[in-house]
């Protein structure tokens, strides 16, 4: 074949709307080089057979900016590449059943106005208004998005891959892409049924068969990718006389319904309806093992299945009794893929160098246009607009077994418009990895949470507290545990906690050049041998990538510690700067350590009693000691923020040490604490967690986090000339901390500030704290705002309460004398 590309830039594999808007995204970056592979005809895959709708609606930051950036894509798209498309922005209405909902849809409105959209509440009227055909009786209220709609998804994807051919890019249908090679230089060779392509990069867009695809990437430092197939259907309607009259009447489709807490969409389809149930007697395909996913599925369905959903096409038929009167026309039955949490994998292929994944889509056609987006932008930059922490494929690590993905993904789809409450556990697939003492921890009444797939108290229930999911079910601040935190929290102020923190992410650092290495990539100074400090990491924008702790045992000797979820991003980070010549090593060894934390004003008599170490050490230094005749590495910080240490023991030993701790603290008012507690402590002491706080969306200096940056430094660390440039040219949002006259609930993240009628700001976490006695929020704010005093409002689920900016200090013992105890 003459025309056979044998180079490229980029190589796609799988032609449906990711595929596709990816290549365009690509092309439109410049990148025109690129080459798409399609096993069989484009959209074989999922694609052909979608719905098509095109919400706004989320609760994730990261997601309503990609749907948000689809529907503007989409609405310009046909013009811009000359490609008519059947895309009806009808707007849709997300009807509440409860207080709870309306509060969802409030947070999701006020995050929509922060993205430049007028998303509406309505109420009983107000929904009928706009669709006469419905019961309402039974409702609470709506949300309204104007944006939301439907897509032909094959015309979609023709559109993205006729404009991509247009700028140069080339797609190749049945081409099956079987394998892939890596060079000596990291690049890659694709193989296809029809020839080789060199190229640059690879991305793995294959849809439901992106685990098969996957496995390629193995022998070059590749995992399973954590992903599972279930089987969705909608229904659709013959046509009904009644809605055919009101559309050419009105001119218009009706808008989109979702009554998302019976958990079905419905659609108006020509002149009938289009009605999708999420089932939670869902069935999940392929299941018994990733081999059953066939080799081709093109353009196939599975047979009906309306037994599964027809309660809840029964119900649709109650809430718009008009569709009853029409019979069922046709029933699709086609596979979409899910990860463990329902959002997709976009972004570097985790342990592979020069390999991208833009697969396992949910809800492909919705986020088809700002993946492709994300991708192009992950590739070509290295960096993306938006933090894609979300749907970054390094938020999984090794635990996502099959049972895991399969588990996790039947219960997302059975749950997929549920609330998703700040206090729930979503209860499928626990106890991937346990600390040695988790049994221990359980027996004293430990509610456990999952970080980076670890078992971790959220907070320790007393006997009668009900630890049921039911009572999580709550925006609010209240519930069984409230009571609980407050007396965890007053242990660690009054007497001591303890808190089991397995997990701890570790990298140990070794060798020559390992301190230059750190000074040339961090924004400020290294600790000197003996001390413990804070490092911060930006990228060439000056924004902040993430925060390690760094204890120095010697000149060239390090660990770096870090969040549990972070374990593969940061590792990653540290190697893609790693020198191919450096002389020294780095070692992943977070499962060879575990780590307790003990805070507060007795911990020091506490350890006096059982371990030789010299307890007069200040304030961020650390020793080798031993715990009877346990080794430990005593730290001593305090995340919450009172006199204490972190012990880190070999995981082998926790047990003994852990018991040892124990007892001496029992006379000392020692106190087992959670998570949920620390979060507490943590935030009053202005402590900034990773991907809410700290993230790429933020500069250092917005984060204002410039006692860390040192422009002074020879070494040019990333980030340094954009940072330079910004403290001149002055930061356009400063962070700062708030003290919130809130009601029932603390701010969540990316709730907006107000000042005067304007949107003047973000929330990026809140909390109530029991120390100070009041509701806490962090957040980035216009910097002429950022002086304490300042009286702003800050708007939570919908109602805005005063909110007045804090001095630039700890809420908590702002001089640091009791962490200095
Ligand atoms: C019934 C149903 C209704 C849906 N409704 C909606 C909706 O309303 N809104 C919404 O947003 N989403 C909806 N979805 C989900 C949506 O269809 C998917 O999320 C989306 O199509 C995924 O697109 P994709 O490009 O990632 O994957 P796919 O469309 O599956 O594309 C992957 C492509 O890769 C190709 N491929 C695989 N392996 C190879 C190889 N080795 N070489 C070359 N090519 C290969 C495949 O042939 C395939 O064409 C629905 C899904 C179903 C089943």
């Amino acid at each position: 074949m003459s025309d056979f590309p044998t180079k490229a830039r980029v190589v796609i594999i799988g032609g449906g709307v990711v595929g596709a808007s990816s290549l365009y995204h690509l092309a439109k970056k410049g990148w025109t080089e690129c080459v798409l592979l399609e096993k069989n005809e484009l959209t074989a895959g999922s694609t052909w057979h979608a719905a098509g709708n095109v919400p706004t609606f989320s609760t994730s930051w990261a997601v309503m900016n990609m749907q948000r950036y689809s529907t503007e894509l989409y609405a310009r798209l046909g013009d811009e590449v000359d490609y008519p498309m059947n895309y009806h922005q009808t707007g849709s209405i997300r009807l509440a059943h409860s207080k709870e909902r309306m509060q969802e849809f409030e947070r999701a409105k006020g995050m929509g106005k922060q993205q430049g959209m007028d998303l509406e509440i309505l109420d009983l009227d107000e929904i009928k208004a706009r669709y006469p055909f419905i019961e309402t009786h039974d409702l609470a209220g709506a949300l309204y998005d104007p944006n939301d709609g439907d897509i032909d998804p094959a015309q979609l994807t023709q559109a993205l891959a006729k404009g991509a051919r247009d700028m140069g890019a080339k797609i190749l249908r049945f081409t099956p892409a079987t394998g892939v090679t890596q060079q000596p230089d990291d690049t890659w060779i694709v193989h296809t049924e029809k020839g080789d392509i060199a190229c640059d990069y690879v991305v793995n867009a294959a849809g439901y068969y992106a685990q098969q695809v996957g496995e390629w990437f193995k022998p070059y430092g590749g995992r399973t990718v954590p992903m599972m197939v279930m089987s969705h259907q909608y229904v659709l309607t013959d046509e009904i006389p009644e809605i055919e009259a009101y559309s050419k009447e009105q001119g218009r489709k009706l808008p989109l319904l979702r009554d998302v807490d019976v958990s079905y969409y419905f659609r108006q389809e020509k002149h009938g309806f289009n009605i999708g149930p999420y089932e939670p007697n869902c069935k999940a395909e392929w299941a018994g093992s990733p081999e059953e996913v066939p080799n081709d599925f093109s353009f196939q369905l599975w047979s009906d299945d309306l037994e599964r959903i027809e309660d809840i096409v029964a119900d649709s038929m109650e809430r718009v009794p008009l569709s009853a009167s029409a019979g069922i026309s046709r029933i699709i039955n086609g596979p979409i893929p899910y990860a463990p949490d329902g959002l997709p994998l976009i972004g570097p292929m985790p342990g592979v160098k020069n390999a991208f994944e833009n697969c396992v889509f949910t809800f492909g056609i919705a986020q088809g246009g700002g993946a492709g987006k994300v991708l192009a932008e992950w590739i070509v930059d290295g960096v993306t607009e938006w933090d894609m922490w979300a749907c970054d494929p390094r938020r999984y690590t090794d635990y996502t077994d099959h049972d895991y993905c399969v588990a996790k993904g039947m219960e997302v789809y059975g749950n997929e418009y549920a609330m998703h409450f700040p206090w729930h556990r979503w209860p499928a697939a626990p106890d991937k990895k346990l600390s040695p003492i988790h049994d221990r921890v359980k027996a004293l009444g430990g509610v456990m949470g999952a970080y980076n797939g670890w078992e971790r108290a959220n907070w320790y229930a007393q006997a009668g507290d009900d630890t049921s999911e039911d009572s999580t079910h709550t925006w609010g601040r209240s519930g069984p545990w409230e009571q609980r935190i407050k007396e965890e929290c007053e242990a660690v102020r009054d007497a001591a906690g303890i808190l089991d923190l397995p997990g701890f992410s570790r990298y140990r650092l070794q060798g020559e050049g390992a301190a230059e290495f750190l000074r040339g990539l961090c924004t400020g100074g290294i600790p000197k041998v003996g001390r413990i400090g804070l490092l911060y990491f930006a990228d060439d924008r000056g924004r902040i990538v993430t925060e390690m702790s760094a204890m120095r045992l010697d000149e060239d000797f390090f660990f770096l510690i870090t969040a549990a979820t972070a374990e593969w991003h940061d590792w990653e980070w540290l190697q893609k700067h790693m020198p191919a010549d450096a002389k020294f090593t780095m070692t992943n060894v977070t499962k060879e350590f575990s780590t307790q934390i003990l805070s507060g004003p007795k911990s020091r008599d506490i350890l006096a009693e059982i371990s030789n170490a010299d307890l007069s050490q200040g304030w961020l230094t650390h020793q080798s000691a031993q715990i009877g005749e346990t080794w430990v590495q005593l730290v001593r910080v305090s995340f919450a923020g009172e006199l204490g240490w972190e012990i880190h023991s070999k995981v082998e030993d926790t047990a003994t040490v852990y018991d040892m701790v124990m007892d001496a603290g029992a006379k000392h008012g020692l106190k087992p604490f959670g998570m949920w507690a620390l979060n507490s402590l943590r935030i009053e002491k202005g402590y900034r967690a990773w991907k809410g706080d700290l993230s790429t969306d933020y500069s250092m200096l917005q984060g204002g986090l410039d006692r860390f940056v040192k422009l002074d430094k020879p070494q040019d660390f990333p980030g340094k000339a954009a940072i330079q440039n910004e403290k001149q040219q002055g930061v356009t949002k400063r962070f700062c901390t708030l003290i919130v006259d809130a009601g029932d609930c603390d701010a969540p993240y990316m709730s907006s500030i107000w000042k005067d009628g304007q949107i003047v700001g973000e929330t990026t976490s809140g909390a109530w704290g029991y120390r100070v006695g009041a509701s806490i929020a962090l957040g980035m704010i216009r910097p002429d705002l950022a002086v304490p005093g300042t009286e702003v409002e800050i708007e939570i689920y919908g109602e805005k309460f005063r909110a007045v900016v804090q001095e630039d200090q700890p809420l908590w013992d702002p001089q640091n004398e009791r962490l200095r105890a």
